[in-house]
């Protein structure tokens, strides 16, 4: 099938944001510099423009920063649930009322498409808001027969790059709501939707001290999940610091939570609607470049409908857009970081090594500057291959097929990790049974990658424990 001309112009998004020179760190209610005065670039992966310069936070910034949580602990702890709610409730609606901003912003340090930032992950942080202002004075219900819910404490929360905006407000709602005082560190490449929530703080009037930003590398984050004030780590990360963090947690006695890394199956019958699996598969995997832990990066095929399978998701990849992540029509944007674009080159190299078969269809040249990764699938992978083995977080497919439900799931539970898995099926009973016997922390049937502030994220085996979200995402931030 020839490549599908593009007949229309770009439409990019325009850029109402202004962006600091520098961005302080946000402590006790206040924007302060680093005790360090040190700075690090954050650049726009999409033309490696630096946009601002980050506050790089040190040992005593993060002293200062528990010192601000433990001091605001007790009155908002002790705040009429109501009055809680009432703060979380006004931070949803100035997310809302900010979302072009925030959008704009998160797409530009990020790299992502604006529809996605647009349309996923400011309306899902504005909705985790919401959802736990209505949390606030029922928490009896959520965990029955603790008796009078108390927070945890000081909490240190450390998160990621891959959905910036979205992972503070999941990490920050439970903690606020359940009466709790946050000391947060965003990742390297991606703090300025965080520091910008830290303004909405301001402008709600939120309590100074109860949520406290400290910017900074790996060095900052190891400072303030290792620091003696806190009482509990909600870490979001790799699965390799995920471990050191435990060890270190465990030591202390330090509540944990952890969501890691994953490898997840997505699992596709002979009988399914193959049309709507395609674009589950798409979905699936080239969502946010790929940069999604939950990302259906293994993808399982009935041996009968594999050439078809292929074929229709050749010819559909043709059609997905790379490129300007300010683009409206742009479906895969900028690789978060050059670090991160090496990384998912030495996959697919790997890949091809092992006797993969690399397919990168797509019409498009890819911009001369910038960080950009093709769509990518792999066929002729075997479980033992690397590429079918760890995570990539990237936008690279490993295709595989089986025979019997039974191989299906064998194949998709041999893995260390356990986020999650997609099954797709006209069969309600299969639907079940291989659900129920899949080792994943969610499982979509006929969809994939729907997220809901009322539903429950979280991890089996190496993907971590604990869940994110919904009434069972209380029980982390509520003293037993
Ligand atoms: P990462 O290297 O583990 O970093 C995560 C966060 O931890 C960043 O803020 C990072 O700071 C910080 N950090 C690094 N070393 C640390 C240390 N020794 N102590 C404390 N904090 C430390 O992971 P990443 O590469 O940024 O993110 C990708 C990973 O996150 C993938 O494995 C993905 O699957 C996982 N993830 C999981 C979920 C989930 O819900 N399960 C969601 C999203 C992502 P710097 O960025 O400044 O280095
Ligand atoms: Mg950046």
């Amino acid at each position: 099938m020839p490549a599908t001309p593009w007949e229309y112009s770009p439409a990019p998004e325009t850029v109402p944001v202004t962006v600091p020179e520098r961005t302080q760190l946000y402590v006790g209610g206040k924007f302060v510099d680093p005790h360090s005065k040190k700075w690090f670039d954050t650049v726009n992966p999409s033309t490696e423009a630096v946009l601002s310069h980050i506050a790089e936070g040190d040992a005593a910034d993060v002293d200062a920063a528990v010192a601000a949580a433990r001091k605001a602990l007790k009155p908002w702890s002790r705040l009429p649930a109501q009055e809680r709610a009432k703060y979380l409730y006004r931070i949803a609606r100035r997310i809302q009322e900010r979302a072009r901003e925030l959008a704009v912003l998160e797409t530009m340090d990020g790299g992502k498409p604006i529809k996605e930032s647009r349309d996923v992950d400011v309306p899902l942080a504005a909705q985790h808001f919401f959802h736990h202002a209505g949390w606030c004075d029922k928490l009896r219900y959520a965990v029955p027969g603790a008796g009078d819910p108390r927070p945890v404490g000081v909490c240190a929360q450390v998160i990621p790059w891959n959905f910036p905006l979205l992972m503070a407000a999941w990490k920050l709602a439970p903690a606020l709501a359940c009466g709790n005082t946050v000391v947060l560190k965003p990742a390297e490449t991606t703090s300025l939707t965080a520091m910008r929530l830290a303004e909405i703080l301001q402008e709600c009037d939120l309590p100074p001290g109860v949520v406290n930003i400290v910017t900074g590398a790996g060095d900052t984050g190891r400072a303030l999940v290792e620091h003696e004030g806190i009482d509990k780590v909600a870490f979001t990360g790799s699965t390799e610091v995920g471990k050191r963090i435990a060890k270190a947690c465990a030591a202390r006695g330090t509540r944990l939570t952890l969501e890691l890394g994953g490898k997840s199956p997505n699992i596709v019958f002979a009988d399914a609607a193959i049309d709507q699996a395609i674009e589950g598969i798409v979905q699936g995997i080239w969502f946010n470049q790929g940069h999604v832990c939950c990302a259906g990066s293994r993808l399982f095929v009935e041996e009968s409908v594999l050439p078809e399978v292929t074929r229709k998701l050749e010819m559909r990849m043709r059609s997905l857009r790379v490129g300007d992540p300010l683009d409206k029509n742009t479906d895969i944007g900028a690789i978060n970081s050059k670090g991160q674009l090496q990384t998912i080159e030495r996959y697919i190299a790997a890949g091809a090594d092992e006797g993969c078969t690399v397919c990168q269809p797509g019409p498009q040249a890819l911009p001369a500057k910038g960080y950009w990764c093709r769509p990518t699938f792999m066929t002729g992978v075997q479980p033992s291959h690397v590429v079918a083995r760890e995570e990539i977080f990237g936008p690279v497919l490993a295709v595989m097929s089986f025979r019997t439900p039974e191989e299906a799931i064998m194949r998709a539970n041999n893995t260390p990790y356990g986020l999650a898995a997609g099954v797709w099926t006209e069969k309600g009973s299969k639907v079940f049974d291989v659900a129920r016997r899949l080792q994943a922390g969610v499982v979509w049937c006929n969809t994939y990658n729907q997220f809901d502030a009322t539903s429950p994220f979280g991890g089996f085996k190496e993907s971590g424990f604990g869940r994110e979200g919904g009434m069972q995402g209380l029980a982390a931030y509520l003293a037993e």
